[in-house]
Formats: structure tokens, sequence, C-alpha cells
């Protein structure tokens, strides 16, 4: 066992989306955010899982993930494409039926003219500035886009992660103003958004990373765990250092473990200093600088070193790992490095 053992729970994927699928109405549909390769966690085990839980609806970033996923969620399944209608993206859409959510006038004539009568989304943009269509525009091309009736009509929020945040309110007025009196299915809410409210629902919500077990979803339960081998103790005495530029110098005698997983592993240096790592319940601080393949561990303090200790486990989730790199838990599941044994229950 020299690698890091990367433990994915689909069960607890799926008890994500169905709690988060509690949290609306029953005309709501709770859609899947599979981005990323699923944050990470590998959209061919994630599109069947949810799939087969009943996921009926998908979106990715852009269409060659869109082409990937098709064959995973099976011809029935709607995929929804960030990134709207690219040039280029023609053969991709129309051979893996992916509907392009169309972000501005540009998108609209190309799409319009190279794949007639195949479906498309229209992403509004309702202040965040990122992607989508503004009003302007929107209000000069709703007429013919509502004629030719897009499968959803969809923005996104900027601060849904705080829910007392003003933006929140301010968007959803913009995004009625906009879109109050439509005959089609709207969406505004990814995890956040779910969080906050049935008048943020519409009739279909986008979750991600709630899915995976992050934050905002703070009642997620978890679907990682991350256990690193132990390559090698060794006791080291007072005044001497460990790892690279002797960042970290022994007070004490003390017993240092090495662990097999480094930033090459989406283990970010930065989390450095203020790491812990978990021998099962009990702490042990990181010591050194992380290095590209391995990070070295105070364990002075346990009575019998194990084979492995834990980085992500039932102690510390993507949220408090990604508090200590000072990034958040998205981007602690989308770093989760190739290197390790992946096992998925
Ligand atoms: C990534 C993304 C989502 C999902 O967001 P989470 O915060 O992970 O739930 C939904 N909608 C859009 C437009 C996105 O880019």
């Amino acid at each position: 066992m020299g690698a890091g053992q990367l433990t994915i729970d689909l069960g607890a994927v799926a008890a994500n989306w169905a709690a988060l699928d509690a949290l609306s109405g029953e005309h709501v549909e709770t859609a899947v955010v599979i981005k990323a390769d699923a944050y990470g966690l590998a959209a061919r085990k994630v599109g069947p899982h949810l799939t087969k839980a009943g996921a009926r609806t998908f979106f990715v970033a852009n269409v060659a993930e869109g082409h990937a996923l098709r064959p995973l969620v099976g011809d029935d399944a709607d995929i929804f494409v960030f990134s709207g209608h690219m040039d280029g993206d023609r053969g991709a859409l129309e051979s893996a039926g992916l509907i392009p959510l169309l972000n501005a006038p540009e998108q609209v004539t190309r799409h319009f003219s190279l794949l007639p009568g195949h479906p498309f989304g229209v992403q509004l943009d309702t202040g965040m500035n990122r992607l989508g269509m503004e009003a302007g525009d929107w209000n000069a091309l709703s007429g013919e886009l509502m004629v030719a009736g897009p499968r959803l009509v969809m923005s996104h929020l900027a601060c849904a992660d705080e829910p007392d945040h003003p933006m929140n309110m301010q968007q959803l007025n913009t995004f009625r103003e906009m879109t109050d009196g439509i005959a089609h299915r709207r969406s505004l809410a990814a995890t956040g958004g779910t969080l906050l409210g049935p008048e943020y629902h519409f009739e279909m919500t986008r979750p991600g990373i709630g899915l995976y077990g992050g934050l905002p979803f703070a009642d997620a339960t978890p679907a990682v765990r991350l256990d690193l081998p132990i390559i090698q103790t060794r006791i080291v005495r007072p005044f001497e250092t460990v790892g690279y530029g002797n960042s970290w110098e022994a007070k004490v005698e003390s017993c240092i473990a090495t662990v097999a997983a480094g930033y090459a592993d989406g283990l970010i240096r930065a989390m450095g200093p203020q790491a812990l790592v978990f021998a099962g319940a009990t702490p042990c601080p990181v010591v050194g600088r992380v290095s590209m393949d391995l990070i070295t561990v105070d364990v002075t303090h346990l009575e019998t070193v194990p084979d492995a200790l834990t980085i992500l486990g039932p102690h510390q989730g993507v949220d408090a790992l990604a508090d200590a790199a000072g990034t958040i838990g998205y981007e602690i599941l989308t770093s989760l490095g190739a290197r390790y044994e992946r096992h998925y229950v």
C-alpha cells in the first residue's frame, strides 16, 4: 500500500442529492451539477449512480464534458452546457444531444443558424457579471427566444453562501423582472440558493458542491475519505530540523512520520503549517513544508503509530482542510490527485 487510499462514498452522494431534493417542493426538479469530473470524484461513477437514484438532468461546463457524460447517463437525460454554444461546438452538441445555455446574442445567432430546431436553454446575467445575457440583449431577443422555446431559462447567484447578503434578494428580483410570465422552466439556485428557501427554487434547483459533501450544505453527509500510508518514521532530536528550508525545528525529542502524498496529489502546499492529519480520532500536526510527494507529521504523542494517517475523514472534512490551506472545499475536491488508489463504495 504505497499510495494514498481515496474512498468515495457514492451512497453519500445519492443521500445528499435526496436531502437537497427534499428541501424543495414536489414540482421542483433537483438536477445534478457534474462539471469538473463531478468535482473531482469521477463523473463515470457519480453519473450512473445518480441516474439510478432518479436524477434526470445534468449540468456540465463544456461540450467535451457533456460528450463524455452522455453514455454514462443514458439517452433520456438532459445535459445542459454552461458555456453555451461556442464556435466549434456544433458537432458535439448534435452527436451527444447536449443542450447549450446560450449566453450572448452571438451564441443565439450561431445556434439558430448552425443547429436550427436543436434544443437550447438561456443563461441570463442578473448581476454576477460572469456568464449570461445582459438585460438589454434579453429584451431585444426574448420574443424570438420564447417562440423557439428554451428548455430552461437560468441565472446564477453570486453570494448564495451568505444567506443574509442583500445581493441574493437583488438577484432574485432581477431574475423575476426579466422572466416572470414566461411559459418555460426556470432555475436560479445552486447549493447555496437551494438552502435560501422556496422563492429561489422556481422549477429546478441545480446543486453541485452539496452533493459532494461540501459547504454551504452544512448537513451534507461527507463523501470522501483519504488515508495516507506512513512510509517511514524516525526520531528527531532537539534542534534538528525537518523538511525543505529547515522550517520546523524539534524542541523536544520527537517522532516524525513521513506519509505518501504531497502537493502533486492536491494537498495544497500552503496548508503546511496549519494542517492536521488524524490517527483514528487523535490529531497530529503537519510539521515542515508539504513537498511534492510527501508530508511529515509529528506523531510523538501517539502510543502506537498506525500504518496510515487520515487527512480527510470523520474528524476533518474537506472544508476543515480547506481552511488550513486558505481555500474552499470545492478546490480541495477538484484538486484530489490521480495517484491515489480510488475505492468507490
Ligand atoms: C458550478 C455551478 C453550479 C453549482 O454550484 P454549487 O455551488 O457547487 O452548488 C450551479 N450553476 C452554475 C452556473 C455553476 O457554475
